[in-house]
């Protein structure tokens, strides 16, 4: 598998559809699950009589936005009320192929149908080919993920070794006595296998064969993809899905976003108020997927995320998601802005100085008052306090004083951001 470009080329025609073909492809299915939601008698079909509404009043992507949102507790209490799928499967439960069953609970149909969760196109673009030799490290039971990207990559052409979680010297061994070529699984199971071969004596760049790198579910720091391509010589590519919906959106080679699949329509939605937000905010990632088997429409997904809408160079003409850059339920609004953990993490990259810190989230004279709290690593440089408060006003739209703290005063268990304010 040497030489192998795995930079170049497009693998579905609908991947270069232009802003207005894709919206047609879009709405033409759009307008087929609900009509097929709707007949089938699955919830959404109350929606509509509590609505007035008929199928035919959903033409447009616009038009969604008459449905309320489908939040994962949503979903996990309607299949309580009608076990085991909520009334959503629109087939016999004979037909499946499998049945997962993911945090929540929450029990996921699979169809039998080829891709079932769309991965192909997203692994081809990520840089893998057929031919390669795949080491799957997700798991293969309850939950979907190891399925999910086995199918895609079967699909692909390429020959998968399901190694599932754990054993990392078995996987060590797997890697290097078949030649494997590529690997799916998280940045940081990825990172602990070339540890654990360098401990066995192998020298990674040298007697590994592995040149691709499918890195998902976890966060992939710029930092640690560059070593993955400097000290191993293996191209890291991200992607986003999940267990209930599959995949909804993957990197290209440009590494610029994370380009939506052309059957997944992606809603950057407010997290408090469900509105669908401009282009460019972030805000809740809801998706409506070309799904004829178990249609969600609206499913809010719970992680945040906004949409990049440019050229992309690779030649995809589809919208990106950004990172994702956290859950929704780690918001925390503050004077009426949302702020999140990883905005404090943005905040803290800049300033190598901080060894530690926390945004304290206090009330006082009914007012919010933010405070970030820090501890350095050494003496405090002249204007430091200054300088990070410039930071945190242009990271978090918002004023905040910084404290300096003596090192050991947050304590060891504190969150990122600690919300101590009263409503009494
Ligand atoms: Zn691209």
């Amino acid at each position: 598998m040497h030489h192998v470009d795995r930079n170049s080329g497009i693998l579905n025609p609908e991947e270069k559809l232009s802003p207005a073909e894709r919206r047609a492809y879009q709405e033409k299915f759009l307008g087929e699950v609900v009509e097929l939601a709707y007949t089938s008698g699955t919830p959404l079909k109350q929606t509509f009589d509590d609505t007035g509404l008929k199928p035919q009043d959903i033409r447009t992507l616009e038009d969604l936005q008459k449905f309320p949102i489908l939040h994962k507790k949503d979903l996990s209490a309607a299949q309580k009320v009608r076990p085991p799928f909520g009334g959503f499967l629109t087939v016999p439960i004979s037909t499946l192929a499998r049945i997962h069953q993911s945090p929540g609970p929450i029990y996921d149909p699979v169809g039998r149908i080829p891709d079932y969760w769309r991965w192909k196109t997203a692994t081809y673009a990520a840089g893998f080919r057929p031919g390669d030799l795949v080491v799957n490290t997700f798991a293969y039971h309850l939950t979907p993920a190891g399925h999910m990207i086995e199918e895609g990559l079967l699909e692909l052409g390429a020959t998968v070794i399901p190694t599932g979680v754990g054993n990392t010297e078995t996987q060590v061994e797997i890697i290097k006595n078949l030649g494997v070529t590529g690997y799916v699984g998280t940045p940081s199971f990825l990172m602990a296998i070339f540890k654990r071969a360098e401990d066995m004596g192998i020298n990674v760049a040298k007697e590994f064969k592995l040149e691709i790198g499918f890195l998902l579910a976890e966060m992939l720091p710029p930092s640690l993809r560059n070593r993955f391509v400097d000290e191993y010589h293996l191209i890291g590519r991200q992607a986003y899905g999940t267990a209930d919906v599959g995949c909804v959106s993957y990197e290209c080679s440009a590494i610029s976003g994370m380009h939506v699949h052309y059957d997944v329509i992606v809603e950057i939605c407010d997290p408090a108020t469900g509105e669908v937000l401009p282009t460019g905010e972030p805000g809740e990632v809801v998706v409506t997927t070309n799904n004829r088997i178990y249609p969600l429409v609206r499913f809010g997904t719970g992680d945040l995320s906004s949409i990049v809408d440019e050229p992309c160079a690779c030649g995809r003409n589809a919208p990106r998601l950004s990172r994702i850059m956290g859950r929704v339920d780690q918001l925390t609004k503050v004077k009426g802005m949302f702020v999140h953990p990883s905005q404090v993490d943005k905040v803290l990259a800049s300033h190598s100085e901080i060894a530690r810190a926390r945004l304290l989230v206090e009330r006082s004279h009914d007012q919010d008052v933010m405070t970030l709290q820090v501890e350095l690593k050494g003496p405090a440089a002249e204007g430091l306090v200054k300088a990070v408060e410039q930071t945190v006003k242009e990271v978090l739209k918002l004023k905040g004083a910084v404290r300096i703290l003596e090192p050991g005063t947050i304590p060891a268990d504190s969150k990122t951001i600690e919300d101590v304010r009263k409503w009494d």
